[in-house]
This record gives C-alpha cells, structure tokens and sequence, in this order.
C-alpha cells in the first residue's frame, strides 16, 4: 500500500492577471483536486493545496487547459515575473505587463519533460542526446532567481527584494525605460551569518527595448559566477557581494557592450496595495479587495470564495492577483459596480471594518503545509492581530496603515525582512520580532526582540504603539519613527543584519 501523499501545486501568473473563465477554472480546480481553497502567494501565483498524488496529473492538465502552467513556479531558474498590477496612476501599465509577460516567456526553460510527464506528448528528445536548453544549459542556475516590474509611485511587488527589479520611468504617458535594481532577497537561515537580506542596488537606466537582452545577461552571468557548492549562499545578491558591486557591474557592461545611463528621478510611495474602488486612466473601475493570508475561501458568514465565481461568472471583470496577497477585481464598467457591490455584500463581504495594519499584513502558509516551517503564520496571524487590534484602537492608531508580514521560517517568501513589523518563526509558538523597515519597502528592519511568545510580543509592542500615537510626527509611518526614537538603528550595511 502506498503512502497517501498530498502535494502542492503553484501556477505561475506572469504579472498576476487572469480573465473570469481562468478564474473559474482555477475555483474548479480547488474543488475537484484540492482542499476546497486557493492560496494567492507573495508572487502573483495561484497555489493549490492537498492535491493527493493521483488528483497531480488531472489537475496539471486542468490548468493546462486554462492557458495556464506551473513550468519555473519553482526551481533553480527565473520565476514567476511580478509586475504591478495596479494601473490607477499610469498610462504605461499595459506595455509594462506585456513586457513582463515577455520576459516571462524569454527565460522560462524549454524543456520538454514538462509536458511530457503531465500532459501525454511524446517524448521528443533521444535520451543519449539529452535535452536543450539554450539558456540554462545542462544545469540551470546555482539557485532561484526573482525579477519584478514596478510602475512609480506604487511598489507593491518590493522591487528591491528581487533579484532583478524593473522600475518605470514615464514621461508624459510615455515609458521611457527603466531604473534596474540588482542584487535583491529575502532568504537567511538562522545561525549562518553568511546569509542576510539584502535590498537591490540601482545600477542605471536603460532603454525598453534593452530590458530582455538585459535580463537574460544578468541571468547568464549569475548562472556562470553563482556560488555551486554551497546552496545558501547561491543567491546573486552574494555573487554581488562576492565580486564587489562595481566588479560586477563591469562584467555586465562588457557583456551588454554599453553602459546603462544614469539612474533617473522616481518616487515610491507605498509598498501595500490600494483597496476600494478606484478609477483607472483607462475610464475603468477597479475594486481592491484585501484577502487575509492570501487565502480564498468561505467562512462563516464571510463568503468570499463564493462571491468571486457569481462574479467571474457575470464575465465583467479580470482578476488581479498582486504581490501582497490580495486580489483586484478590474476593467470594469460603471455600470457594473454596483452588481459587484450586491455580491460582495450579500456574501458578508461588505461593509468592512479592517484595521490599517491588517489590510497591511502578509502571511505565509507556514505550518501545517511547508515543510521548511518552524512555526505557524497564516493560521496564527488573523488571531494575534485580533489582539494587536485592541491596543492599536486603544491608542486611535486602527485606521493607520502599519505593514506588519509573519513568516514560518527566515526564508522570507513573505518578505518580512522590508515590514515595519516583521515576525519570523523561529519555533512553535516563538517568533522573533524585527523593526524599522519602511513603509516604501526601500529600507530593511533589524532583529529587536529574540524567540518570543504571544505575551511577550503584545508586552513589547503595546507601549511601542502608545509611543508611536502619542509622540509621531505628522504624517510619519511607524517604521520611520521607530527608528527615529532609536527603539532600533537603521541597517546601512546588509551585513550588520542579526539573525
Ligand atoms: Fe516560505 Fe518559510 Fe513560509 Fe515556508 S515557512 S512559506 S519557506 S517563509
């Protein structure tokens, strides 16, 4: 008798749009191979889990057939490319995610074992001569790698935690090209002080029509200079460090056979997403709605699965996935919102009453599902907020936008090291708490308190949030003024970071 192994399942989303019937067929999927929900992840993709082993090739079929597929969502080459799914501020927006979706398709592996074990071809590559991948060769790359478009003034994709970040430049309605940024992640492992996290460096501005040709020489020479024999340190933010910044980017130069030009002017206001209805440049409505842990699901009273296919199936939206967790309904007419309204508030979903800090907040799956987990996250935040709550209104701080991300374990897939608050497992019911980042995502946050527990957590914050409402200058984030009442000292070197 075999063992009854339960899998998960990530579908890569290049830029986190999908249309209603995807949307659909992706709810189909949960239900029929799945646990019933859908997890959106910290990367733009979908994520089934408790596919048992013989629901894994009716269900890689299922998505197939969806124009969807999970080909890089994992592994040791380029994954899913996030890009900004929020167009209200742009007139570039659709070239940026075309672009994105570009990329995408530039540097995802070739292989034909992928459609061969899931989806019935035949094989069509001779065992003795082995496969080809023009880009990644025989061995693909030393570890995963990360790229990310943002679109000024939002930075909800973190740019400078990816290993290769986008920024747009507009001029007038016009996509002049892009600020890029290397070096970026988020991955330590507790006790290996040779691992950190580390905010990409913005090394010039290059053209639109570079950006491939860019991607694929930074690719290449992390493929060819990543560290191979040691896993932790493979990322290319330590091939950076290695080298020496400008030794790196002297070699990509010589690669690019040009000089990217100097780094252009740009403002990033918030690395959250927006939430409420918002009208486009483009004349239509979008509708950002926050979804707790990422996790679509019924419960109770609250029927946001449900909700979601009676609007998906009315065929008068698209469906936008973004970085942290939450979903956008979007190009919707006028005259279609309040039909969306009705939905959403005959399945408990409206009026809502949600803290600033919890529409802020980023939960990974953590325990019971990842195996790399040391504590819980997604299922333990909602209720410790529930309590962090009662002292933010305390203190009148429930409307204000705090960004608070919990982890299992210091790999990071919730970037937690860029939180104003950040929570990262370090045992069963034991987290350890970091401070002083920002609420742009351009600066990292520092170990302040070690292996603590719930009451531990609320003692040390409470009097923190007093502090923060009593003492804050106007307009100032909790980050911002933690760190000027040097409750923690800002992190000028990734090196200083403590685990
Ligand atoms: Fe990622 Fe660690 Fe969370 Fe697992 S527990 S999802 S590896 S951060």
């Amino acid at each position: 008798l075999e063992p009854d192994y339960s899998f998960l399942i990530r579908v890569r989303v290049p830029g986190g749009i999908v249309n209603a019937d995807q949307w659909l067929q992706m709810n189909q999927i949960s239900e029929e191979y799945a646990n019933g929900t859908i997890k959106l992840t910290t990367r733009q993709a979908f994520q089934f889990h408790g596919v048992l082993k013989g629901n894994l090739k009716p269900s890689m079929k299922a998505i197939n057939k969806a124009l969807l597929d999970t080909i890089a969502a994992c592994g040791d080459v380029n994954r899913n490319v996030m890009a900004s799914p929020h167009p209200y501020s742009s007139s570039v927006f659709d070239q940026v995610q075309e672009l994105a979706g570009k990329l995408s398709d530039h540097l995802t592996p070739r292989t034909p074992a992928y459609y061969e074990i899931w989806l019935d071809q035949k094989k069509v590559a001779h065992a003795s001569t082995g496969e080809v991948e023009p880009l990644y060769g025989p061995v693909y790359l030393p570890r995963k790698f990360k790229i990310g478009f943002t679109i000024p003034p939002f930075n909800d994709i973190d740019v400078f935690t990816q290993d290769l970040g986008f920024i747009a430049i507009e001029n007038n309605g016009k996509l002049e090209g892009f600020n890029v940024a290397i070096g970026g992640g988020m991955g330590t492992t507790f006790g290996e002080i040779s691992t950190y996290p580390r905010l990409g460096n913005v090394i010039g501005f290059i053209q639109t029509d570079k950006v491939i040709d860019f991607a694929e020489k930074i690719v290449l020479l992390q493929k060819e200079l990543g560290n191979r024999k040691e896993r932790k340190n493979a990322r290319l933010k330590y091939t950076i460090d290695q080298l020496g910044l400008e030794n790196f980017k002297q070699l990509l130069i010589n690669r690019l056979g040009y000089q990217p030009e100097p780094e252009r002017a740009y403002t990033l206001v918030r690395n959250s997403d927006k939430f409420g209805w918002h009208l486009a440049k483009d004349k239509h409505w979008y509708l950002g709605l926050f979804i707790e842990g990422g996790r679509i699901k019924n419960q109770d009273n609250s029927l946001l699965k449900s909700a979601l296919k009676e609007i998906a199936n009315l065929h008068i939206s698209d469906f936008r996935l973004t970085g942290n967790q939450n979903l956008v309904l979007g190009k919707i007419k006028e005259h279609d919102k309040t039909k969306i309204n009705q939905i959403l508030k005959n399945n408990g979903l409206l009026p809502q009453s949600i803290s600033g800090a919890r529409t802020n907040s980023i939960a990974c799956v953590a325990l019971n599902t990842c195996s790399l987990a040391f504590a819980e996250a997604e299922r333990y935040l909602p209720s410790l907020m529930n309590k962090l709550e009662v002292s933010l209104s305390e203190f009148g701080l429930f409307r204000d936008e705090i960004v608070i991300r919990m982890t299992g374990c210091p790999n990071g897939c919730g970037r937690p090291y860029v939180a104003e608050i950040g929570f990262i497992g370090k045992g069963p019911g034991r987290y350890n708490l970091y401070l002083g980042g920002n609420f742009e995502g351009t600066r990292l946050n520092r170990l302040y308190r070690e292996n603590m527990n719930e009451e531990e957590i609320l003692e040390s914050l409470t009097p923190l949030f007093q502090d923060y409402s009593e003492h804050r200058n106007n307009g100032e984030s909790f980050g911002d003024f933690v760190i000027r009442k040097d409750y923690v000292a800002p992190i000028l070197n990734p090196k200083d970071f403590k685990h």
